[in-house]
């Protein structure tokens, strides 16, 4: 298996044990949100919950706080370094509500350029570079042309890079769309995610994803607003179990102040101590698990 390229460099892939897709570890949302719970900022309880992550037996984690949601690399980068806990860090734009007001100026291969310095140079003014592109995302209710030019711009820079992408899709069938455009713009399917699937409960919406060749997220585990977790568990079951087992990501996408230990939440290694239990009791084997929470993500990341 190939390396994948972390905060702390390059580590290959099977060494990246268990592995949570998609999350936040520094974000910051009040630009947007208005809301406390959407920021995290505070350095050293970063530092505890992602040493609780890793006492829970958690190895990787992949951040995906980027342009809109206040990225900081460097953070991440120390992060890694005292909790031992490879961090891969991805690049983009978030979605229109959080885009700068000069990206709708850019060109796509200008986009795309940006893309891929981050990838094969690093993040500004850093050696860290990027491993991931996302979570690109669009509104749930259709994608705005500068949205477009951005999953268009990621398609273009996979085609360079070889790295993987991640959209973020709420509540409707707007994944469905985003693979479009992904899907004619060149992105190679069998390194690309169509995030938040489980957002919308109908596992019929994962079944046409999972049918065009991509991958799907179930990372709102823990985030009860969406659907429980037992229906959760149920759903992945059925999917692995009509030959989806190895297109399937699961992650809990905590990006709020509630979700910390330190606030009362169960934190980075709730998706281990409480949501595995619900998929061995919706009849899930330990393999099958492993192939979930390890062997997934790991060749999800390689790229190409
Ligand atoms: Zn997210």
């Amino acid at each position: 298996m190939k390396s994948v390229q972390t905060v702390l460099g390059p580590v290959p892939a099977s060494e990246l044990g268990l592995v949570l897709p998609h999350e936040h570890i520094i974000v910051d949302t009040y630009d947007v949100r208005r809301n406390s719970d959407g920021v995290l900022l505070d350095h050293q309880m970063a530092i505890d919950e992602v040493e609780l992550f890793r006492a829970a037996g958690g190895d990787t984690m992949v951040e995906q706080t980027i342009y809109g949601l206040h990225p900081d690399p460097i953070g991440l980068k120390d992060i890694s370094e005292k909790t031992g806990v490879h961090i891969v860090a991805g690049t983009g734009f978030y979605w229109e509500m959080y885009y700068p007001s000069w990206l709708a100026q850019m060109s796509t291969s200008d986009i795309t350029k940006r893309f891929v310095e981050h990838i094969t140079v690093g993040f500004p003014g850093t050696e860290i570079k990027a491993g991931f592109m996302g979570e690109l995302g669009t509104s749930h209710r259709g994608i705005t042309e500068t949205e477009t030019k951005v999953l268009q711009a990621a398609a273009k820079a996979q085609i360079e890079t070889g790295i993987p992408i991640g959209t973020h899709a709420l509540f409707t069938e707007i994944g469905l769309d985003q693979l479009n455009v992904l899907e004619e713009a060149g992105a190679d399917l069998e390194i690309t995610v169509i995030g938040h699937c489980d957002t919308n409960r109908d596992v019929n919406y994962s079944r046409k994803l999972l049918k065009r060749g991509v991958w799907i997220a179930y990372d709102a585990v823990g985030q009860f607003d969406k659907q429980t977790d037992e229906r959760r568990a149920e759903s992945i079951t059925t999917l692995v179990r009509e030959g989806y087992a190895d297109k399937i990501l699961i992650s809990t996408d905590i990006a709020g102040r509630s979700r910390m230990v330190a606030h009362g939440g169960k934190g980075y290694g709730y998706l281990i101590t409480h949501f595995l239990p619900m998929l061995r009791d919706a009849g899930l084997t330990e393999n099958e698990i492993t192939n979930l929470t390890r062997t997934n993500p790991q060749r999800f990341l390689a790229g190409k």
